[in-house]
């Protein structure tokens, strides 16, 4: 069939297919909010008081778990998920293949009188032993000792995964090895988020705030994603096996006229979003917004902020209900950080603040002297942990995906820098001028009075280049990418932060200890000095052109371009040092992450290649052959010698690619995978760059493959 007609197959999509009523929503019965998580409201509905108290009080204040409610959770839960009609239950957990796992057991079990009946114990709840020797573990454990652990994580609730053909109960765990190393990315974002509690409230104390008895992480990330209708996909090898295009030239249309961005959204598109946002509502993921983002086909969902390690297992659950349901509607989601060469990828911004139980935003200016000195405390803490770990930031965003976004004209670069917005960088200036002494302690930020001016939300423009900007009362780190999980980022960012606090609020009791010391003063001392040691990273600049390259390059900020350059950031004495410190993750773990990310960046982009070559050589080569005949057919040799030149320089490439991802060095595996990088990616490109020459010239019902203005503009 000629490509042409599959387009329009392609493009028909019947609205008869899956809906959901539009109800009265003013009816609280039509409000399907959380009715497929075990949260707060269905857990005082079911639980004795006393348990319900003891619950909170571990998902609230971070208590210790106490056992001895487990019986009881258990039998409320399992109620409760039978009346949705779970018949299995099952720990789910994030092993470091950045995705979820999650085994399942049947609560039935026999009776002995030839009937079964549902049964499920504190013991099955709190802890789990799955048969765990094919997750990467990066060495810390042998796969015959296949033992491994998960264990509830109460701060996230259990949700219900529904089947058309039956449901099960998932209860969010952390997955460890017998020996009690973290296997998983959940265990140290819980312990990141104890160590960023534990030095806040330090410093909060300093600042006389005494009814603060927890500081929390707050995570609310933007994602974005490509929607392609499913018969393209399934036509391209290179999409199903590795989720971005190895070829396809660039269309006659990209993004030029900017008509796509915030543009309407295509009907069935929409469709998806809502079904995607309504399950998502279900299992208690505020979804807020939608919307078309810059590249065709390309779209956004962000959902409201949330505590990070409940945030972190609902951006799972926002990417796996986006591929789930996507199909529903003949689509198929794009994940991938770069799905096509020369148009806009897809990163996830991380909106980033810390929240106190009695509901403030330490990120929040606010209006008042008092807000205002503890959020340059807080902000001045972040400036020097994105500093001083600049580097380690730069390699929770590393993967084989991301090497194609970060630097190219349309992500953040690989440096990582801050931008604070105009008004708060002046104030920050001018602390750091010392123009904070000039006047009188109540007005010693000396920018008038009152003490600061009040900070409007929106202090200044937007910068979209930085990879780390200030965005009124939050930081967005933005270089993550659109497949990564947030577990790890936030890890990291929690666990630096933690460092700074810790390290500010120390300078700060020294300076207070000092008789008659002022806290405004000391605490202006403070900031000061930790504003200008690290000032370097602040920059308001366009981040995508070479001259900022050149000046990070003066200002000494690492630039770490690929992943093999990033990765070993992991293990540097200083991120050792810093992790072990906090107790987030011992040299241990963190050598075991580094081997199984280098492990991972070396096997995708094998992967990668051995597709590449197989598409050449069986879709793309054949193709130009039947094209040649063609031309000799008609006798004209122009074309003829034209079509054939450039089919010897493919198969002369082929050969390359083939030959250099055939045999790959000894050595470490980190030379391995700048082996990959430096040879083997660059002998795809050379394969990709005839092959999309091809394109150009090659018949087009002989073309092998759907082209970039099909999965791009046919919705
Ligand atoms: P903008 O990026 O335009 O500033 P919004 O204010 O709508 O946008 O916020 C974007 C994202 O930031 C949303 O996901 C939102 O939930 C999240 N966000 C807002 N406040 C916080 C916070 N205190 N902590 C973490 N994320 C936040
Ligand atoms: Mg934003």
């Amino acid at each position: 069939m000629p490509t042409r007609h599959k387009n329009l197959a392609a493009a028909q999509w019947l609205t008869d297919g899956p809906a959901i009523d539009v109800v009265d929503l003013t009816l609280p019965e039509n409000n399907a909010f959380g009715e497929n998580a075990f949260g707060p409201a269905a857990q005082r509905a079911r639980l004795p008081k006393s348990v319900y108290r003891k619950l909170q009080a571990t998902i609230e204040r971070g208590t210790e778990l106490d056992a001895s409610i487990a019986d009881a959770v258990a039998s409320a839960m399992k109620d409760w998920a039978l009346a949705k009609g779970a018949t299995h239950y099952t720990h789910w957990f994030q092993p470091l293949t950045g995705s979820t796992a999650e085994k399942h057991d049947s609560f039935f079990g026999p009776t002995g009188e030839g009937t079964s009946i549902a049964e499920f114990s504190g013991d099955e709840l709190i802890q789990a032993e799955p048969d765990a020797s094919s997750f990467p573990t990066g060495g810390i454990r042998a796969t015959f000792e296949a033992r491994g652990y998960t264990a509830w994580d109460p701060t996230s609730p259990a949700f219900i995964l529904e089947n058309p053909n039956g449901a099960t109960l998932c209860i969010p765990t952390g997955f460890m090895s017998w020996t009690g190393e973290a296997l998983d990315n959940k265990i140290p974002l819980l312990r990141s988020m104890e160590a960023l509690n534990a030095a806040a409230l330090k410093a909060l104390d300093l600042f006389g705030d005494h009814d603060v008895h927890r500081v929390f992480t707050t995570i609310g990330a933007e994602q974005e994603y490509f929607l392609i209708d499913e018969q393209y996909y399934y036509e391209r090898p290179d999409l199903i096996n590795t989720g971005r295009t190895l070829f396809g030239a660039k269309p006659p249309k990209g993004h030029e006229l900017d008509d796509h961005y915030f543009g309407s959204i295509p009907e069935r598109v929409l469709a998806c979003m809502m079904e995607v946002e309504h399950e998502l509502a279900r299992l208690a993921v505020p979804i807020k917004t939608r919307h078309n983002e810059v590249a065709p086909a390309q779209y956004e969902v962000a959902p409201i902020f949330e505590i990070s390690s409940v945030g972190a297992d609902h951006q799972h659950l926002l990417m796996q209900t986006l591929k789930r349901l996507a199909r529903h509607y003949g689509l198929v989601a794009l994940l991938h950080e770069k799905p096509f060469a020369g148009v806009n990828g897809s990163g996830k911004h991380n909106n980033w603040s810390m929240g106190t139980d009695t509901g403030a935003n330490l990120l929040d200016p606010g209006d008042t002297p008092n807000d205002n000195l503890q959020f340059l405390f807080f902000a001045a803490a972040v400036i020097r942990a994105v500093d001083k770990y600049a580097g380690l930031l730069r390699a929770t965003v590393a993967n084989a995906g991301q090497d194609h976004r970060l630097g190219a004209n349309e992500a953040p670069p690989a440096i990582i820098s801050i931008y604070l917005g105009a008004e708060i960088q002046r104030v920050f200036e001018a602390i750091a001028k010392g123009k904070a002494h000039k006047s009188t302690p109540r007005s010693f930020l000396g920018l008038g009075t009152p003490v600061l001016p009040h900070m409007p939300l929106h202090a200044g423009d937007r910068n979209r280049t930085s990879p780390f900007a200030f965005t009124g009362n939050k930081f967005e780190f933005r270089a993550i990418g659109a497949a990564q999980e947030l577990g790890l980022p936030n890890t990291v960012l929690n666990t630096i932060v933690a460092e700074s606090v810790d390290y500010m609020a120390a300078e700060l009791k020294k300076r207070l200890a000092r008789r008659g010391a002022a806290l405004e003063t000391a605490v202006a001392e403070v900031v000061r000095d930790v504003y200008s040691a690290h000032r370097r990273v602040v920059f308001d600049g366009y981040n995508y052109t070479e001259e900022w390259h050149a000046e990070a390059g003066k200002r000494g900020l690492p630039n770490l371009r690929t992943t093999p350059d990033a990765l070993p950031q992991f293990i540097t004495p200083a991120t050792v040092q810093v992790f072990t410190k906090y107790k987030v993750l011992d040299k241990r773990e963190l050598h075991a992450r580094y081997e199984v990310f280098v492990e991972q960046y070396i096997t995708n982009v094998n992967i990668e290649a051995e597709t590449a070559a197989n598409m050449a050589r069986t879709l793309i080569l054949p193709a130009a052959l039947r094209h040649i005949a063609m031309c000799e057919d008609a006798g004209i040799d122009a074309v003829t010698d034209e079509v054939r030149g450039l089919t010897e320089e493919l198969v002369a490439r082929l050969k390359v690619l083939e030959a250099a991802n055939a045999k790959h060095p000894a050595g470490t595996a980190i030379k391995h995978a700048a082996y990959m990088r430096d040879t083997v990616l660059t002998a795809m490109a050379a394969v990709r760059e005839t092959a999309d020459r091809l394109e150009g010239i090659v018949a087009d019902d002989l073309w092998p493959l759907p082209k970039y203005q099909e999965m791009l503009f046919v919705k």
